[in-house]
């Protein structure tokens, strides 16, 4: 067996020690004689296995007791619609855009209602987080969205937009549990879990329990209100038990890390490491505005496409996987998550600093 270093956007690379304990637990979960995939979501087994993962998240992120954890499934995308359903009273918000991700939200809500692109950085192909502290929201505004780490550019907000009162929801799948969050500032602060936490399929959705309540949009699916996730305890329907399962473990190896606070001090060392050879190099450059760069994501380039491809493929054949930047940009990115360790990081660089000599 060899594993590669894998700088996956997403899905992406999970904590070794984790994968060796569910592989030990794969034929027979703690004595039950069967596989964690095959036992029923009401069983207790699989009980105890949610109410854990859900404990050591709230431990995690200090949750406040007014703050409900649903974990749902149709990926981060799905919320694009379940916010507006549940939140668009008004049928008025306020969307900053500063990506795709942040776009396709933009561009989902206004199926039901005005969505207001109050702020964009599209203008330098979202290179950076524009200055959100004297927005116009709209005094109608049912709420600010923000997609907070930008996971196709490489961008996160350094300070939250003021939202003059009005709530926020933010997308945090690229940056969830990477730092500590300040989980009140929010009224709803969601993330798929394939990018930093688990295996694809579900999104985690912390939500203010003032705001989960039956009035939605007139239409709105049964499965698709909060009310109904939230009654039901994520046990509506069937839940995606393996991925709650695998999460619950990265959530208890997170805690033996030391916590979130150790976990930004690390993720900002190997950042450094890598953001540091860039300013340096004759051959690669960050593509990111300095003070809006991702801890999570980086992207870079050389200037010259068939340069770029040739790094990718060489990168590739020396175990350095998945650094082809996303199509739609073009150029690189490392994705370099929770579990990416900082030896991952060295060899990248250290696999750059020789291809520069090589090439430049
Ligand atoms: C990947 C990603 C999404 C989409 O996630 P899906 O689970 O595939 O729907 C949305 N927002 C951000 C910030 C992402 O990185």
């Amino acid at each position: 067996m060899s594993r590669v270093y894998n700088f996956s956007a997403g899905p992406a690379v999970l904590p070794e020690e984790v994968l060796r304990e569910a592989q030990e637990e794969m034929l027979d979960y703690r004595g039950c004689g069967m596989s964690v995939m095959e036992m029923s979501h009401r069983s207790k087994m699989f009980d105890d296995i949610l109410n854990e993962a859900e404990a050591d998240l709230r431990e995690l992120l200090n949750i406040p007791d007014d703050y409900k954890v649903l974990f749902l499934q149709g990926g981060a995308s799905l919320q694009f619609a379940q916010i507006p359903m549940n939140l668009m009273k008004n049928r008025v918000a306020d969307y900053i855009v500063t990506g795709q991700w942040a776009k396709k939200a933009w561009q989902e809500a206004q199926k039901f209602g005005t969505a207001n692109k109050i702020a964009s950085s599209e203008d330098k192909t979202y290179s950076y987080i524009p200055d959100c502290s004297d927005l116009p929201i709209s005094p109608d505004a049912d709420y600010v969205y923000i997609c907070e780490n930008n996971t196709i550019y490489g961008t996160k907000y350094k300070t939250l937009p003021d939202t003059k009162g009005k709530l926020l929801v933010s997308d945090v799948s690229s940056c969830f549990l990477s730092e500590p969050m300040d989980v009140t500032k929010y009224g709803i602060v969601y993330g798929g879990v394939q990018k930093n936490i688990g295996p694809a399929g579900m999104v985690i959705s912390i939500i203010r329990e003032d705001l989960i309540t039956d009035d939605v949009l007139p239409g709105t699916p049964t499965m698709m209100k909060f009310k109904t996730q939230a009654d039901a305890g994520s046990l509506y329907n069937t839940p995606n038990c393996w991925c709650i399962y695998i999460c619950g473990k990265v959530f208890k190896w997170l805690k033996k890390m030391g916590g979130l606070s150790a976990m930004k001090e690390r993720n900002e060392k190997k950042a450094k490491v890598l953001y540091d050879f860039l300013d340096s190099s004759r051959l690669f450059r960050g593509t990111v505005e300095k003070e809006s760069r991702s801890l999570m994501n980086v992207p870079f380039v050389t200037g010259d496409k068939d340069m770029d491809a040739k790094f990718v493929k060489e990168a590739q054949a020396a175990g350095l996987e998945n650094l082809k930047g996303h199509r739609t940009v073009g150029g690189m990115r490392a994705s370099i998550y929770n579990a990416m360790p900082m030896e991952g990081v060295e060899a990248l660089v250290a696999f750059m600093k020789k291809f520069e000599e090589e090439n430049a």
